[in-house]
């Protein structure tokens, strides 16, 4: 398997050739790993490797099916759209209406579909059944940014391969050296950022802290812990929705993972690791999951509401208590 540009994920790389090799190869892969770092491409060329008409696929290859991969435009490689809307239960159905066609000249039907945490709770129920029941001859590739906003039981039925990134500890390092910060908060820039060092400096230069912390004890005290008008114009700009909405997302990952784990490592508000297990035994992790899914369907759904009344209707009328 060759690819068109280094992507830095050499160990992933060996992993599926290896797997196409052996003919060793799962129902379902989800790649895990923060957003830009080719998850999607690689999942493309994956596709492309099964199906090249030539022994090897070699970057810029000319068959007629890595063409027609490339276009989106294959009968058996269903490439979704990584735009920010949720996937439905209709588009679900689609991909379960294509998976039971026969292949018309794959060698093996592929259907990749990528930021699966945009999946809706009633399309998630679809889709279990697709991934309990396989079709024959065919192979899902989902990606995700991070397991944790998956929902588990798609996660259960995954193969699981996770995409390396630069290493969060050396960011953190910097920017307690860079920016003397101290190593709890650090770490949380690093992994609020997924490990990218020029955001995380943006953040700091912006009073990120001050901002997670309002934002925070805002959601708290919120009697119904929505994301409202009168909650907005409490904080910020418009502008600064999506980065209030991953702070609370973030926050609720965290209460998640203390509840499920109680790996504190793996939490990224280390900082304020006291005031999330204040917040432990107020809140099911079925709540947490559904709110998050409300929140990152809002998410999605920030480009296309410019008028924003409307989106905050559609905010209140979504939003479950936490
Ligand atoms: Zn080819």
């Amino acid at each position: 398997m060759q690819i068109n540009k280094n992507y830095g994920q050499d160990r992933v790389i060996s992993y599926l050739k290896s797997a196409i090799e052996n003919k060793r190869l799962a129902n379902t892969y989800l790649f895990i790993g923060p957003l830009g770092i080719d998850k999607l491409n690689i999942a493309i060329d994956f596709a492309k490797a099964l199906n090249c008409d030539k022994a090897e696929l070699v970057s810029g290859c000319s068959c007629q099916s890595c063409i027609l991969i490339d276009k989106n435009q294959h009968p058996d490689v269903i490439i979704f759209g990584n735009s920010g809307s949720s996937i439905k239960i209709d588009e679900i159905r689609y991909i379960q209406q294509r998976l039971t066609l026969r292949a018309y000249m794959a060698k093996i039907k592929v259907v990749i579909v990528p930021d699966i945490e945009r999946l809706t709770p009633d399309a998630s129920n679809c889709f279990l059944k697709t991934l309990e029941e396989p079709s024959k001859n065919s192979l899902i590739i989902l990606t995700a940014s991070s397991a944790s906003l998956v929902f588990p039981t798609i996660l259960s039925r995954c193969h699981k391969i996770n995409f390396s990134c630069s290493c969060k500890d050396i960011v953190s390092l910097e920017l307690e050296s860079m920016l003397g910060l101290d190593k709890n908060k650090s770490r949380c820039l690093a992994g609020f950022t997924s490990g990218r060092l020029p955001l995380a400096i943006e953040l700091n230069k912006n009073n990120f802290f001050e901002l997670r912390d309002k934002v925070i004890d805002l959601f708290l005290q919120s009697e119904r812990r929505i994301v409202d008008s009168e909650f907005l114009s409490k904080i910020s700009s418009k502008s600064d929705i999506s980065l209030i909405f991953s702070i609370i997302l973030t926050y609720l990952r965290d209460i998640r993972v203390l509840k499920t784990s109680q790996d504190e490592i793996a939490i990224i508000n280390l900082d304020i690791i006291d005031k999330l297990k204040q917040s432990l035994d107020s809140v099911t992790v079925s709540d947490i999951d559904s709110t998050s899914n409300e929140l990152m369907q809002a998410v999605g759904n920030i480009d296309r509401n410019l008028n924003m009344k409307l989106f905050l209707n559609y905010l209140n009328s979504k939003l479950t208590r936490v």
